[in-house]
């Protein structure tokens, strides 16, 4: 049997380590766009987990088009071997979102109070990072045998795609199935909910094209901001109904994104508005869509049933052509019902805070798809500390109790993961 309660104490022990490790990641500005400071925070996390008994790589993204000498993307893996159990990786993306206004502290300096820390990226994860470092760290104080394999990784880019971060490290199979066994991410979810997926994500550009002419001669033009007018009604008085009658059985939160949905993310045709104007109509209008699709739905179904839409749009549009161009695709994810990362996160859950877990989905999307799709691995999860509202929030912060309770939840979990057999 494990020294559970040894376990225990000795989080609570390291609390003001946990505190400072957190703070001092803060300081670092790993802010994307564009992506600062990335190899002093992979530096910081490795030297750190070397020094606490782990073999460390850093994995640079080599050959992706965002690595680059002034922004390199670099991501630290940290690895402590124990016995012939199962393994376990602990994901945290260091990025953070740009601070933006409306702060009553200074964003990067770490500042504790009332019992929260705050800054940018504190909730968005590095109380996350913080977690579960010292979920490997309670454990080794504790005296525990790994019965497993503990793994962390910290990666870059999540808050712009992953692609340098975890898709990179499922790419060159750091990250795989045959070899990792299960994974956490501790993203802000609220340190009583298990988040098993997302939402699937369609980002399209369609494009009019009309015919230029005098402006005051609009008649003998063909105007393509009239083309995506009536296309931008077709979604709204069409498509948007048929998208909130449609729910889904996954566990998405709030409750309106249980629905599939659709937002218009940017919009420009014509002349551009701040330049000197000349009487002409537009030739061109472009707009981007954003198409939230869920399990039931599928991919192909959803860009189906938009272009058939903007097909109509056309066919009421004399002179005028569309064009749909794909952006961006993120298959939706959903953890197994029986994989033993729940159970193993539910029965820690309802050990260190004495409740039931609520297992949710995201609405947007975070790097399980990665570990799902491209490494294979379908035993992934994402239960940290931090409220999911404060995330890219002004005066960001996490509780210190939510980090150490999240500590503590990691730390059982990842034993019983590690104690399976492989
Ligand atoms: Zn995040």
């Amino acid at each position: 049997m494990y020294p559970i309660d040894r376990i225990l104490d000795e989080v609570d022990r390291a609390t003001d380590e946990i505190i400072e490790y957190t703070r001092a990641l803060v300081r670092i500005p790993t802010v994307n766009p564009p992506g600062d400071a990335y190899e002093d925070c992979a530096r910081f996390i490795g030297e750190d987990l070397r020094a606490r008994g782990y073999e460390v790589e850093y994995i640079a993204a080599e050959g992706r088009p965002e690595h680059s000498p002034r922004y390199p993307r670099l991501n630290v893996v940290g690895m402590r071997r124990g016995g012939p159990g199962a393994v376990v990786h602990l994901n945290g993306h260091f990025d953070v979102v740009p601070a933006g206004g409306g702060w009553t502290v200074d964003p990067f300096a770490g500042v504790l109070r009332d019992g929260r820390i705050i800054g940018r990226g504190v909730c968005d994860m590095k109380a996350g990072i913080a977690a579960a470092v010292f979920a490997g760290e309670a454990l080794a104080r504790a005296g525990v045998a790994l019965p497993g394999t503990l793994e962390f990784s910290g990666t870059v880019d999540e808050e712009s795609g992953g692609f340098a971060g975890v898709a990179y490290l499922a790419e060159t199979k750091r990250i795989a199935a045959g070899r990792t066994d299960f994974v956490i991410i501790p993203e802000p979810l609220d340190v009583d909910r298990i988040c098993v997926g997302h939402r699937g994500v369609y980002w399209c550009e369609v494009t009019a094209r009309g015919r230029i002419a005098h402006g005051s001669m609009p008649f003998l033009g063909a105007s393509a901001i009239d083309g995506v007018g009536r296309l931008l009604q077709a979604v709204r008085e069409e498509l948007m109904p048929v998208l909130a009658s449609r729910q889904t059985a996954v566990p998405v939160v709030p409750p309106g994104a249980r629905h599939a949905t659709i937002n218009i993310n940017g919009i420009e045709g014509g002349q551009p508005i701040d330049g000197i104007q000349t009487p002409c109509v537009a030739d061109l209008c472009r707009v981007i869509l954003d198409r939230r699709f869920l399990l039931e739905e599928g991919f192909d179904a959803a860009k189906a049933e938009l272009q058939a839409l903007v097909r109509r749009a056309e066919a009421a549009s004399p002179g005028i052509a569309f064009d749909v161009r794909d952006l961006m695709v993120v298959h939706p994810t959903r953890t197994p019902d029986d994989s033993p990362v729940i159970g193993a996160l539910d029965a820690s859950i309802r050990r260190v805070l004495g409740r039931r877990p609520e297992l949710i989905a995201s609405p947007g999307t975070y790097d399980h798809k990665h570990v799902a799709r491209i490494a294979g691995v379908p035993h992934c999860v994402a239960y940290g500390p931090g409220e999911l509202e404060l995330a890219h929030q002004p005066d960001e912060s996490c509780r210190v109790e939510d980090l150490v309770n999240a500590t503590k939840v990691l730390a059982l979990a990842a034993l019983d993961l590690m104690a399976a057999a492989r």
